[in-house]
């Protein structure tokens, strides 16, 4: 075997579980022990102080740099108490992840001698120098600036040394450089929105909070394998390997026990997770070998938001105690499943109640409708730019390739809701509904509750599932920033929501009441709709054409997808609801599209070095031992024996050349068509020739390097295989 195959395998089979120290404590001792929340602000800020921040956090009331001086004192005190030195403002550019520039607290004090300092404005308000973002050309280079912003929303947090302050990232100009700014202000949007329509309902309520509960699925690798795997290095992802004899087709992963290596990782990852106020719950395999998930507890969006950011940095440095490396990225292998991340997401009031669940009295339940058709109609009306919102050169792996979800996006509600809807739409218009229960109501409403309670008829083809007390959006990728999605579905629900009380208040004003008028406008909304309700196989060819005469958005090209952010219907969507301008539409896909081309682009570089310098060689020194051998046989034995003794050898010799010559004029034209498409310098029209041209000959190349994988010498093959890369022993 390859020496350097032979040494990482042997590596990766020694390794025994990192233990790391039991936590101290229970868990509810220790959650929240590097968080600056309630209970250190309690301890560590004067009552006023304390209060004017709690004020900021539930109503928005802007803070006096006075107060914020303060805080910043308390935020100090508490963080030096932990051997904190720097702090950060921590904020997530349009790359995902996240960037911060750490300073240290030290301040001159003017004797020779330094104090730990941090003051209001520092809390407040930086400049990083960060001219290297994308911004899409909303910054230009000589005018470089940004500045980053405290989100007092979400509280700061200790990382090693270092208080790490959440903060938005905004140009010099105002427009927003981030996926924060906006996600803060799409949810402000839905809270306006649906207060005022809870408000048919119920008068007391203040307040509309927008709910994320993210699964996080990922692989691990161990590390000795993935160093030998420049593709995995680099790109994140393999750009070759032959299939394991042996995948996912047992099924015994999923409900395997987890290796011992791995619960070792998971554990002192949810310690981690845990003392960062993650609300770590769920662990578990999943469907492909060394594939696993992480969900915690739903939170208010922006907040489990950050904390999925912060999960996924954690993950990564975590995983490296353990010897392992994960892999976020959304197919990280050909042939089994790929990564996703689950977004469940509902909406729930001040006052305690989740408007997507279905309710007890007629009032909930006619609430729970609303907001539950409302929710349908903007995914109808904004399929395309959902999808948009969900599409990267990584995910599209995942979406329409025969894989959870299909690139078409379809809302599953399931039978008894289904049923339900398609009842109001065929009442006559005449049902009468009181709010105080006095007449019961002339549609089965009333039996929707008893129905859901194990309402499990679930659809894992779909992308966008209700799932008895949420909607879960399922086509969100593994390595993205859940933002994304949260944006564009928070706003599209605001947009529509404005657009029903528009509609309901019009037809009160006339002298319907607001209970009929709630029915008719939902009826009207429910006919509207119906093209994206599907609750069939999504992976199916049928699907395909019927999504297709349904006027649904079925484009699979990831460039043209992000055309969406530029259409008419959603430049006024995000001009209506005060979240995106067009200009930061314009720069947003600006930068999907350079990140999309940069993406393949690098993809490109890899497979091109592999080929010519990692598998051709390997494959033809495998043919040169074919060809002595020949050699030998020819001079050793007749000609009539040849024949028989190297007949096989012979065949693979040319079978061999046949895919080298292959992946040499393939390789060629790769790198040709990449300077052809490197020359265009229109970003949508580059990213659209890196799609239609450059990411099609990665397939054809590969083909050829897993067919020679299959041929050559076990013992020569440099690359660490499928097999090796994934069974975690
Ligand atoms: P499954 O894999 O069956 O979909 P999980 O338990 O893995 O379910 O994950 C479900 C996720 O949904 C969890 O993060 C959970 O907290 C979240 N969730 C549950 N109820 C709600 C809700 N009302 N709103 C948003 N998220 C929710
Ligand atoms: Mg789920």
């Amino acid at each position: 075997m390859s020496l350097l195959r032979f040494n990482v395998i042997n590596e990766a089979i020694k390794r025994k579980a990192v233990v790391v120290g039991a936590p101290e404590g229970r868990p509810s001792d220790y959650f929240g022990y590097n968080v600056f929340n309630k209970e250190k602000m309690l301890k560590y800020l004067p009552k006023k102080s304390y209060d004017a921040l709690r004020n900021t956090m539930e109503n928005g009331t802007p803070l006096d740099i006075t107060t914020a001086d303060v805080i910043a004192d308390g935020m100090k005190k508490w963080a030096t108490e932990l051997g904190v030195t720097h702090y950060t403002h921590w904020f997530q550019p349009l790359t995902g992840g996240t960037a911060e520039k750490h300073d240290s607290f030290i301040e001159p004090d003017g004797n020779g001698g330094v104090l730990e300092e941090f003051s209001g404005k520092l809390l407040i308000q930086q400049e990083p120098d960060a001219s290297s973002f994308p911004s899409g050309g909303i910054r230009n280079t000589f005018e470089a600036r940004g500045y980053s912003a405290w989100d007092p929303t979400s509280p700061a947090f200790v990382i090693d040394d270092t208080l790490c302050i959440p903060t938005i990232f905004i140009s010099y100009t105002g427009e927003t450089l981030d996926y924060k700014a906006p996600l803060l202000k799409a949810l402000e949007a839905a809270n306006k929105a649906a207060t005022e329509v809870c408000h048919y309902f119920d008068p007391k309520v203040s307040k509309v909070y927008s709910y994320l509960g993210w699964e996080q699925e990922y692989f691990l690798v161990d590390e000795a394998l993935w160093a030998a795997r420049p593709d995995l290095v680099l790109s994140g992802r393999t750009l070759m390997g032959h299939e394991s004899a042996k995948n996912q087709q047992l099924e015994d992963h999923y409900f395997g026990s987890i290796p011992t290596r791995v619960a070792a990782f998971m554990k002192d990852l949810e310690y981690e997770a845990l003392k960062l106020g993650i609300p770590a719950k769920t662990r578990h395999n999943e469907v492909a070998p060394n594939q696993f998930e992480l969900a915690p507890v739903y939170e208010e969006t922006n907040l489990a938001n950050d904390h999925n950011i912060l999960l996924m940095s954690l993950m990564k440095k975590v995983a490296r105690r353990h010897y392992f490396r994960v892999l976020l990225h959304e197919k990280p292998f050909k042939g089994i499943n790929g990564s996703g991340k689950h977004n469940n997401w509902s909406l729930g009031t001040d006052t305690g109640v989740n408007l997507l669940s279905p309710g007890k009295t007629p009032q909930e339940k006619l609430q729970f409708i609303t907001f539950l058709v409302n929710v349908t109609r903007a995914v109808w009306k904004h399929n395309g730019l959902l999808k948009a919102s969900i599409s990267s050169a990584t995910n599209a792996h995942r979406l329409g390739a025969n894989e959870a979800p299909p690139a078409i996006i379809s809302i599953f509600l399931g039978t008894q809701v289904s049923a339900a809807l398609d009842e109001i739409e065929k009442s006559d218009g005449n049902s009468v509904i009181k709010m105080d229960g006095k007449q019961s109501m002339k549609f089965s409403i009333s039996h929707i509750p008893e129905l859901l309670i194990d309402n499990t008829d679930r659809n894992r083809t779909s992308p966008f599932a209700f799932t008895g007390n949420r909607f879960e959006f399922r086509a969100v990728g593994s390595s993205s920033n859940c933002a994304g999605a949260m944006i564009a579905l928070n706003t599209a629900v605001a947009e529509q929501l404005k657009l029903f009380k528009k509609q309901v208040d019009e037809k009160v004003a006339a002298g319907t009441s607001a209970e009929i008028a709630i029915i008719e406008i939902l009826k009207q909304y429910i006919t509207e709709s119906k093209a994206i309700r599907f609750d069939g196989n999504g992976y199916s060819d049928e699907w395909k054409e019927e999504a297709i005469k349904r006027g649904l958005d079925y484009e699979t090209s990831v460039p043209l997808i992000f055309d969406r952010f530029l259409e008419a219907d959603t430049v006024k969507m995000y001009a209506d609801t005060g979240v995106l301008s067009e200009k930061e539409l314009h720069a947003r896909a600006e930068v999907e599209w350079e990140t999309y081309t940069k993406k393949i682009q690098i993809e490109a570089r890899i497979l091109g070095d592999m080929a010519l310098n990692h598998i051709i060689p390997v494959a033809s020194r495998y043919q040169e031992l074919l060809l002595n051998k020949i050699d030998k046989v020819k001079r050793l034995f007749p000609d009539d024996k040849v024949d028989v003794l190297a007949k096989s050898d012979l065949d693979t010799v040319e079978e061999i050349a046949e895919h080298i010559n292959k992946i040499r004029e393939l390789t060629a034209k790769l790198i040709d068509t990449r300077k052809v498409a490197n020359k265009i310098s229109v970003e949508r029209e580059k990213a659209i020739a890196y799609h239609d041209t450059v990411a099609v000959l990665l397939d054809e190349i590969r083909y050829h390097i897993d067919k020679l994988e299959f041929s050559v010498d076990n013992e020569m093959w440099p690359l660490p295989k499928y097999r090796e890369l994934l069974f975690i022993r």
